[in-house]
């Protein structure tokens, strides 16, 4: 598959907090590969939709919730690539569609409102019914999670300029820190690092996230890690509520941040994972003369999904 040319700056962060202790923190700018196929998206997509053309399938269908980046990426890419696109919808579809769902039905997706219960319980019953007779059909999971997904994470090291102590990364499914994980493992910078030591680190965005633990070790060896352990630490605390949920201090914290550096984060997940940084910075989690990389994954039409909330 012809794919495009990835543009993702490493952008450093200036902030007197990271100043005062000597830190460094860079934005990598996935934000920016594209505006619709966005950040870690395109990352988790790219060998899958690479697979499901090598198989000869023209129809991508996928799962998820109204305001869903991976459905959003997933509209984009299918057209863009030629194939069909449907999605299965947690809940109603409610009219008018909101910015979201409408941007993915100007991609063509079609979208199959799905009543809440089968979704969560019964997914692949779902898609045998609507897709089984269809020998085009590829299936993609929720949120694009596939050990193939790893492999399109792991290259966000290949690219880096230079090494880093510390790399963040907001954690839903945990599969781009896993990716992430798989990367280091097998990377020239790391190796070429004094002490092997930089850390991946996730930003749980959803609560009792403690399961992700589990999830990643089990992505990180299905992705052909060749029974090694993955190296992580997942920090559980910085959901500001859970998933989708979000407090004032949190979100005035959010408005300030966008009026100071000049670009936007989506309040679901980069948006928890830089203020997490902030946090940590101010509790001396880092070591002074200390680099951190946070990975900005995009899905800035979240913030779309809050304007009640942001009191815009
Ligand atoms: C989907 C998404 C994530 C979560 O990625 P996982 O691989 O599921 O952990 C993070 N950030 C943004 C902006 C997303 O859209």
């Amino acid at each position: 598959m012809e794919a495009f040319p990835l543009y993702s700056p490493e952008e450093v962060l200036r902030d007197a907090l990271f100043d005062r202790q000597g830190l460094e923190l860079v934005i990598k700018r996935d934000d920016m590969i594209h505006p619709f196929i966005s950040g870690n998206k395109w990352r988790k997509l790219r060998y899958q939709l690479e697979k499901a053309r090598l198989e000869g399938k023209e129809h991508l269908v996928s799962f998820g919730g109204a305001y869903s980046n991976h459905l959003l990426a997933l509209a984009a890419a299918a057209a863009k690539f030629g194939f069909k696109s449907s999605a299965f919808l947690r809940g109603e579809l409610n009219q008018p569609l909101n910015d979201t769902l409408f941007l993915c039905r100007q991609f063509g997706m079609e979208l199959i409102p799905a009543e809440r219960q089968q979704y969560r319980d019964r997914k692949m019953e779902l898609f045998q019914q609507h897709f089984g007779h269809n020998d085009k059909a590829f299936l993609i999971d929720e949120g694009g999670r596939s050990p193939l997904a790893l492999r399109g994470c792991a290259e966000i090291i290949d690219e880096l300029e230079r090494p880093y102590d510390h790399i963040f990364v907001p954690c839903g499914t945990g599969t781009t820190l896993a990716g992430i994980a798989l990367g280091l493992a097998g990377s020239e910078i790391v190796k070429t690092q004094a002490a092997h030591t930089t850390r991946a680190e996730g930003i749980a965005v959803l609560k009792n996230a403690g399961f992700l633990e589990k999830d990643i070790t089990e992505l990180f060896k299905t992705a052909g890690s060749s029974g090694r352990q993955p190296k992580f630490r997942l920090h559980l605390d910085f959901h500001q509520g859970g998933y989708a949920k979000s407090n004032p201090a949190y979100l005035s914290w959010l408005q300030a941040f966008h009026r100071r550096q000049g670009f936007l984060l989506d309040p679901v997940y980069t948006g928890k994972m830089l203020y997490a940084i902030f946090q940590l910075a101010e509790q001396g989690y880092f070591r002074p003369g200390s680099r951190i990389l946070a990975i900005h994954t995009g899905g800035l039409f979240g913030l779309l999904g809050m304007k009640e909330q942001l009191g815009a």
